[in-house]
């Protein structure tokens, strides 16, 4: 599990990644909401956790603004503003939880571990197009009478590119992403992985097809006929 946490105040910043990392989350540190922006552009979390006064932006906005562009990961707003208007304030921009400055590791953790475990992954396990039926829990993908059943590396990259449709994802983030559940993801077995994903797409004869950018990753685009 990736985590990222945006704090200005490094010592406690780092006091938090120290304890974090002891409960073996990778985690990263940004202090503004323009480095959150930076990292966030390649790189993707299971969770934010967000201090609200940051430097050159307010911690409030960040969250509508991802909340307005889909964004459902996970959000814990770590802040020294303690007042009642505030918290409710923060939970209605798109924070799923709220903990006042100071506080105990312990606590953080556990509400950490309560908002992995209702993490809104997908919004829907079933994805459709006029040809197709893709069900990114148990990798089925079907089309017309042809019926398949995706490798478990295909099926995290076609979920992964499903859920940035008509967007590019870099070859960072799928490594980024992959590297969970596969020790060795290496940039030989991201381009197998491609390879057997297209030969799937064209065996099921889909109306998606995975273009490659180059240099940068890959998107996933319907050929309408
Ligand atoms: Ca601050």
């Amino acid at each position: 599990m990736r985590i990222l946490v945006v704090e200005d105040n490094d010592r406690f910043g780092r006091l938090v990644v120290e304890h974090l990392s002891e409960a073996d989350y990778i985690v990263d540190l940004v202090g503004t909401v323009e480095e959150f922006y930076s990292i966030n552009s390649y790189m993707s979390f299971d969770l934010y956790i967000i201090d609200l006064g940051l430097p050159d932006g307010d911690g409030i906005k960040l969250i509508q603004r991802l909340r307005q562009n889909n964004n459902c990961t996970p959000i814990l707003i770590a802040t020294a503003r303690a007042r009642l208007d505030e918290k409710i304030r923060g939970l209605d921009a798109g924070a799923d939880d709220y903990l006042v400055k100071p506080f105990n590791h312990r606590e953080l953790l556990a509400r950490i571990r309560a908002l992995l475990r209702r993490k809104p992954t997908i919004q829907s396990e079933l994805f459709t197009t006029p040809s197709l039926s893709f069900n990114m829990i148990t990798g089925d993908l079907s089309c017309g009478d042809m019926n398949l059943q995706l490798r478990r590396g295909e099926r995290r990259l076609l979920t992964l590119l499903i859920q940035h449709s008509g967007n590019t994802v870099t070859r960072e983030l799928i490594e980024s992403r992959l590297k969970n559940f596969q020790e060795n993801c290496s940039s030989n077995s991201i381009d197998k992985m491609v390879s057997r994903l297209r030969k799937a797409l064209a065996a099921a004869k889909s109306d998606l097809q995975l273009k490659t950018i180059r240099g940068v990753g890959y998107i996933l685009e319907e050929t309408r006929q």
